[in-house]
């Protein structure tokens, strides 16, 4: 069931500088952090696994992690890059930087699209969080794959139920995936860690 490292989108990639790392100081150490706790990182056949994202103040646009960055323990401004636009239908992302947005940056998307609200978005990979929490907190059905316009949908379908106040959601179909989100990084960080202490105790 494993899904990650397959691109289900196309992205275009503007060359331009990477986002400015005052922009994204704090994504960045939230990052290191998640992958310190093992959060983030590459599974043994070296596909990386997890990303962070930010939005961009009073717009639909987002700072994220750069695809298959997750063997480095520490990234620089230029392992991210800013998603100017998508189209979830078309699954589509245009982003700008020096590397292509995150195979995951269409989940993002859809997950900034449920609120205007939800300012930041982590997804992270743990075995023991995914199968203790999955079905105790809002639950992607299982067919469903991460990037798809089915995954929007379904996480649509899920922020109609108790996902607003959740802010956590385990992806059935994506083996090992949890998504936390919140109106700022901190906050997203905070109910992660959370689910953490509770489901993993
Ligand atoms: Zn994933």
């Amino acid at each position: 069931m494993r899904d990650e490292g397959v691109t289900k989108y196309r992205c275009e990639l503007e060359i331009a500088a990477p986002p400015k790392v005052d922009a994204i100081k704090d994504l960045m150490h939230c990052r290191d952090r998640l992958f310190a706790q093992g959060l983030i990182g590459v599974y043994p056949d070296g596909i990386g696994y997890g990303n962070v994202s930010l939005r961009i103040a009073d717009s639909n646009r987002f700072y994220i992690t750069g695809t298959q960055t997750g063997h480095k323990p520490t990234l620089t401004a230029a392992d991210y890059c800013e998603v100017a636009d998508y189209d979830i239908a078309q699954n589509r992302v245009r982003c700008r930087g020096k590397i292509a947005a995150s195979s995951e940056s269409m989940t993002h998307a859809a997950v900034y699209e449920l609120d205007f609200g939800i300012g930041a978005v982590i997804h992270v990979h743990n075995r023991a969080l995914w199968s203790a929490a999955m079905d105790q907190v809002p639950t992607t059905a299982g067919g469903v794959a991460y990037g798809t316009p089915e995954m929007a949908a379904e996480m649509r379908r899920l922020y109609a139920g108790t996902l607003p106040q959740e802010r956590l959601l385990v992806m059935a179909g994506h083996e090992e995936g949890v998504i936390a989100f919140a109106p700022n990084l901190a906050e997203a960080e905070v109910v992660l860690n959370a689910a953490l202490r509770t489901y993993c105790a």
